[in-house]
């Protein structure tokens, strides 16, 4: 069964992450941003799935969180098999380039670009060969396709599009070691950030994520940019 931590556990995606991998048998580190805050939303899973669920302050803007994170993993479970680099925030939607706040635009690549980074800086001395399938899914967007639909957002679809290039980079410095690396489109869901109209149920996302890390679909190869059925992504 798998280690796998997760960042943003707490509602939305990063929750189905979370809950359907329990449910799967794997052991799950839960990161929240905000521990009491956070920690509320898996009152009903610690009842459950117990020691099968690590509940752990992780902040992907903060160095500190993430070591601290990755010295408990390292302490209570030895390594992990996958990253789900799921935290991710959408702001200053429909701004001009007159009217933007360059502080939003720099916050939003902390989270949506750096975090990730981070995240994968402090856990991948920790992903040693487990016999285990080996991944890493940065959680993306359509809208980091350069010829995409939402030609304002600047924060938004600037990092997901640097977040591509980065897992594409990652592709290929990890590939010996067999650590696969997806940049995954989740589809336009339903939760906090995607509004009640979106057509996509964060479960069914989470599922087509699973089939891809346990290698049960056939998963585009050429591009890392992916959709959360394995199809390719336009750059
Ligand atoms: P939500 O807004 O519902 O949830 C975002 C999660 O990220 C929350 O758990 C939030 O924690 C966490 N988070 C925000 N900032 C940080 C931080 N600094 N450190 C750690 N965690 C943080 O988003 P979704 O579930 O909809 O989105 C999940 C991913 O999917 C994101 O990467 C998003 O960009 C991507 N995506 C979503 C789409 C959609 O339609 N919803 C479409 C395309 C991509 P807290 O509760 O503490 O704020």
């Amino acid at each position: 069964m798998l280690r796998i931590v997760i960042t943003g556990a707490n509602r939305g995606l990063g929750y189905q992450f979370t809950k359907i991998g329990l449910e799967k048998g794997n052991t799950i580190v839960a990161g929240v941003r905000v521990l009491e805050e956070g920690g509320k939303a898996f009152r009903a899973l610690k009842e459950r799935f117990n020691e099968r669920l690590h509940i752990i302050q992780l902040d992907v803007t903060k160095e500190s969180t993430l070591s601290a994170a990755a010295h408990y993993v390292r302490e209570t479970l030895g390594g992990i098999d996958v990253i789900i680099n799921n935290a991710g925030i959408l702001v200053e939607r429909d701004k001009t380039i007159e009217d933007l706040d360059m502080r939003q635009l720099i916050r939003t690549f902390e989270v949506n670009t750096f975090g990730p980074m981070r995240v994968i800086r402090n856990f991948l001395p920790l992903m040693t060969p487990s016999g285990e399938q080996q991944a890493i899914i940065n959680i993306s967007s359509e809208a980091g396709t350069i010829l995409n639909a939402f030609p304002t957002n600047y924060p938004y679809s600037m990092s997901k599009t640097a977040l591509n290039m980065f897992s594409e980079r990652l592709r290929e410095y990890l590939k010996e070691r067999g650590i696969r690396v997806y940049a995954v489109h989740p589809g336009w869901m339903k939760t906090d950030m995607g509004g009640e109209e979106a057509p996509y149920d964060p479960e069914n996302t989470a599922n087509g994520v699973y089939n891809i890390i346990e290698n049960k679909v056939n998963v585009y190869s050429k591009i890392s940019f992916i959709d959360f059925n394995g199809r390719p992504m336009p750059l």
